[in-house]
């Protein structure tokens, strides 16, 4: 039972209002992923949401559901929550360190988010260590990653997803967008796997399009973008092209 089942039981107003009891408070529910999933590099399980938010597990998994359904966050099985982008439960090719939190980094875009996300709010997040290797050759690359201006490097990102399609499955959107050594390491990958270009970006490209795209996203109120249609950012960070619906 819950503290506002008590009440109610306590009032004698409990059979009166048992059939419309406590409803998750959907907006609380984000933040409290969020917020959870980025402090900790974990996401937080059903049962330890219901009891954050005195509430049931079946009010939590509708309210997850909820928010799957407008693409704040992606479920697997049981409701586990899978990613709260940028943050994410799964490895996709990144790690991201700071000085006392580790997170899978989602892909290229979520890692290099996660400082300018974090930075205000967790003092070692404002600078971390974003790991990968290339997926033609294996190659190890790692960047400092902070807030002050793109890391330096002749790396490049290729996003394989165009941003019409990127909600289609995001897992696998995210698994493919990812960091080569050269031009020819992408060359190489996309003759081996049959995979038609996509987008490619420098490491300055790739940091102008993660720094303020996940802004006030741990707040309340916050309004999701969604990327087929965030043209005015997208043009804003020098991105051009039918890729980006441009
Ligand atoms: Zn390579
Ligand atoms: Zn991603």
């Amino acid at each position: 039972m819950t503290p506002v089942d008590r009440d109610r039981l306590a009032t004698g107003g409990f059979q009166a209002t048992l059939r419309h009891a406590v409803t998750v408070d959907v907006e609380q529910l984000r933040v409290q992923v969020y917020r959870t999933f980025a402090e900790t590099g974990q996401p937080p399980s059903v049962e330890e949401l219901a009891e954050v938010l005195g509430a049931e597990t079946t009010e939590v998994r509708g309210g997850l559901r909820q928010l799957a359904q407008s693409r704040h966050l992606s479920l697997g099985a049981d409701d586990a929550i899978v990613m709260a982008h940028p943050s994410s439960a799964v490895p996709l090719g990144f790690s991201v360190m700071s000085s006392d939190t580790l997170w899978w980094g989602g892909c290229a875009w979520d890692s290099f988010a996660l400082p300018h996300l974090l930075g205000d709010q967790m003092r070692g997040a404002a600078q971390v260590l974003v790991a990968t290797t290339c997926p033609a050759c294996n190659r190890p690359h790692a960047w400092n990653v902070d807030r002050s201006g793109p890391p330096e490097g002749e790396q490049v990102a290729h996003f394989l997803i165009p941003a019409a399609h990127m909600w289609d499955n995001v897992v696998h959107t995210c698994g493919h967008q990812r960091l080569f050594c050269s031009a020819s390491c992408l060359e190489a990958w996309l003759a081996r796997t049959g995979n038609v270009r996509g987008y490619v970006l420098d490491l300055g490209a790739l940091w102008r399009l993660a720094a303020h795209w996940y802004d006030d996203r741990l707040e309340y109120g916050y309004t999701r973008r969604e990327p087929a249609d965030a043209t005015d950012y997208m043009r804003a960070v020098g991105l051009s092209g039918s890729f980006w619906g441009l």
